[in-house]
């Protein structure tokens, strides 16, 4: 059935994306964003853009009636958390706290947060289940999970329906849709960019780590199969629940992996260079994503890594077209 959904942070990477695919399902949008990392020309067609705080766009837009929101608004770079806290517990923390308020007055039932695989920090075996602890090592994740800890206790004390999706390394583009951070730090985009001849070389950071060739393991999902679960979230959040699920493809992959599928799939040398460890990287992130499979019914459908830098780099290529 078609359902009446707010979506914080929708001209972002993985708000955009989530928001093409909830109108191509038939659900009615409206895109709350501050546009401080979005871009307007993000917000695909046929959602309705109310340019705003999170917090306080979206209250003002609750009592219209709304099935849901899909909170994806947020601060999200780990270096910056370090060095600006209270950007992350204010923006981060704060803000989605006023919307759970907001929400709690309005009676708006159904909740789906953008959490992170950040929560767990260095795990203590691999693959990561959600029931692994939670001991974030930056103040991006200790934020996020802070926010999933207040979505716990409201969905138990106000019926709140509420799914937390915890994201590990999100990759690839759907459409026109993908990823154009101003300050890039994500490893795919950066690899690409040498790609493109905008970046002489790739810098690996760390090349002495507990793994086959010594560089740091991620699991990297494509975006629209990220996006897909959000769908589905929303269709089996049960009221006075709060349901968290880790998505990933359950396949690790290196740094210097990821640097040769880039070069299969672009033709370009990309030259890399060995730099130090960034603080506060953890060896291996790899996700067990069985509860996502086995209660949402989730599937991964563009698991393939080569497949998920092809899309990448055909969006990385027409934005150049475009311009930037
Ligand atoms: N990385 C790298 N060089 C870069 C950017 C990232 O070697 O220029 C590494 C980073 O240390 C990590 C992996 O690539 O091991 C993925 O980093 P990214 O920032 O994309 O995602 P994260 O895992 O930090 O969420």
């Amino acid at each position: 059935s078609r359902l009446k959904l707010i979506v914080t942070g929708g001209a972002g990477y993985v708000g955009s994306v989530c928001t093409a695919r909830l109108l191509e399902a038939g659900h009615e949008v409206v895109v709350v964003d501050d546009l401080s990392t979005g871009h307007a020309d993000a917000v695909p067609d046929g959602a309705r853009f109310v340019e705003g705080d999170a917090a306080d766009a979206t209250a003002s837009l609750l009592g219209e009636g709304f099935d849901g929101v899909l909170h994806f608004a947020a601060k999200s770079l780990v270096g910056e958390s370090m060095q600006d806290p209270a950007k992350y517990w204010h923006g981060n923390v704060i803000t989605s706290i006023r919307l759970l308020d907001a929400m709690r007055a309005h009676g708006t039932p159904r909740l789906v947060f953008s959490s992170t695989a950040a929560t767990y920090g260095e795990p203590e075996r691999s693959p990561i289940p959600e029931t692994a602890p939670t001991m974030p090592t930056n103040t991006y994740g200790a934020s996020k999970l802070a926010i999933d800890h207040a979505i716990t206790s409201y969905a138990r004390a106000h019926g709140l329906a509420a799914v937390s999706l915890r994201y590990f390394n999100v990759a690839g583009a759907y459409g026109r849709f993908g990823e154009r951070h101003t300050t890039e730090t994500h490893l795919i985009p950066l690899v690409l960019q040498v790609a493109t001849g905008d970046r002489p070389h790739i810098s690996i950071f760390g090349e002495d780590y507990p793994t086959d060739d010594g560089t740091a393991v991620r699991d990297y999902i494509h975006v629209a199969d990220l996006a897909d679960a959000h769908l589905l979230a929303l269709t089996h959040a049960r009221a006075g629940e709060h349901r968290i699920y880790n998505l990933g493809n359950g396949t690790g992959f290196s740094v210097r992996q990821v640097i040769e599928a880039c070069r299969t799939v672009t033709g370009h040398p990309i030259p890399a260079e060995v730099a130090p460890r960034r603080a506060g990287d953890p060896a291996i992130l790899v996700a067990a994503s069985d509860r996502a499979r086995e209660e949402l019914g989730w599937k991964p459908e563009r698991a393939d890594l080569e497949g998920i830098v092809r899309d990448a780099w055909r969006f990385t290529q027409e934005r150049k077209a475009l311009g930037g």
